[in-house]
């Protein structure tokens, strides 16, 4: 079957097996008669893949016993003020700004504490990440936020093996599972699925459990870390059919490899278009600095606004979807998830080259 070459940056794209299994199961799931999107989210058979969803989870980013895998509802940002409302301690939390959704949090961070930011590039049009030794932080923060891959300027912590002197919080919402990392260093992390995981509608969260303590009585219960904790996140009703495509992807996911392997397809992938721009001779610029380079969403820039937008006209003529900038920053962007596959880099690296040939 053709399928799109899909550089969209959330929803994105899929494994083709996980679809393809979908399709398989949706009129008969495992001999119910019955779509999984039918069943009882207290019936046995969706519980099993509830929990097999959250044990892959467990198993492919080896997240230890102290924390608790959640899945949840309202996207990453509801993460932005649940939050605060949860882990305030004295009511100032540390905010690195590394690009738009890390200021988004902090906006929301704004309305219930007085964080600060003890770190930014923001002067310098969020090219790069700031160096540790740049940071500015302390153990009297609540806590610290980090956003680990900035989707929009497609700048990427290299390195997550942070020791950070207060609780450390990130939103790895775009790159989630591309790579392995010390998930023991955090005491919270959080990520939409639609992007590295699954559809969008379930949001993953990873808590520390002791971090719970701090959340005040008189925070709604839904908004409670350990509501969704002490119910195995089926308190309420969960969103049944994303937590079943979470689980296709994740079982992709261990058959590839796990987190190793998708670092390797991911390093492979994204060479094929950093190589691509950096052997252009200035015709394409990349946005992000070469030492902060995202391995998920690669921007980058044409000599003029106008060829930027041929290059967008031609290539979605091509069958090339998605590369657009976002909205605020303009320019290109090639978001390069899990599932995309290098051949699908490889077409849009000679796509790039013959554009170039023809109007360099
Ligand atoms: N954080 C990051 C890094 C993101 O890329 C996005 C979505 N593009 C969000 C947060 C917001 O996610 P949602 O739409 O799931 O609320």
């Amino acid at each position: 079957m053709v399928r799109a070459h899909n550089f969209n940056a959330g929803p994105a794209a899929l494994p083709d097996q996980a679809l393809a299994q979908a399709k398989d199961e949706l009129m008969n799931f495992r001999h119910t008669e019955m779509s999984v999107m039918e069943l009882s989210h207290r019936s046995q058979d969706y519980e099993q893949v509830h929990h097999a969803a959250k044990d892959l989870l467990r198993e492919l980013l080896n997240v230890p016993d102290t924390h608790d895998i959640l899945l949840l509802q309202g996207g990453a940002s509801l993460q932005f003020p649940m939050i605060p409302m949860n882990f305030l301690t004295k009511g100032q939390p540390n905010y690195i700004l590394t690009g738009s959704w890390s200021e988004k949090a902090l906006k929301e961070a704004k309305l219930l504490a007085h964080p600060y930011t003890g770190g930014s590039t923001k002067d310098e049009q969020y090219r790069r990440i700031p160096h540790t030794s740049e940071l500015n932080w302390s153990n009297t923060d609540d806590y610290i936020h980090i956003t680990s891959n900035n989707t929009i300027y497609g700048t990427q912590w290299q390195d997550l093996a942070l020791d950070a002197p207060a609780p450390l919080i990130a939103d790895m919402s775009s790159d989630i599972l591309s790579r392995p990392f010390p998930v023991e260093n955090y005491q919270l992390i959080y990520a939409g699925a639609q992007k590295n995981l699954g559809p969008s509608g379930v949001t993953i969260v990873i808590a520390e459990r002791s971090m719970y303590e701090r959340t005040p009585e008189h925070t709604p219960t839904l908004l409670r870390y350990d509501t969704h904790a002490d119910k195995d996140s089926l308190y309420h009703t969960p969103p049944t059919f994303a937590i079943y495509m979470l689980y296709q992807v994740l079982s992709w996911v261990k058959e590839n490899g796990g987190a190793e392997g998708m670092a390797k397809r991911n390093d492979e992938k994204a060479a094929v278009l950093y190589d691509t721009i950096d052997n252009s001779g200035g015709f394409y610029t990349g946005h992000a600095a070469a030492d902060s380079r995202s391995h998920m969403n690669v921007t980058f820039n044409l000599p003029s606004e106008e060829l930027n937008q041929t290059f967008l006209a031609e290539a979605k003529d091509a069958g090339f979807i998605g590369l657009n900038g976002h909205r605020s920053v303009g320019g290109c962007r090639a978001s390069i998830y899990n599932a995309v596959p290098l051949e699908t880099c490889e077409a849009l690296r000679s796509f790039m080259k013959d554009f170039q040939a023809k109007h360099g």
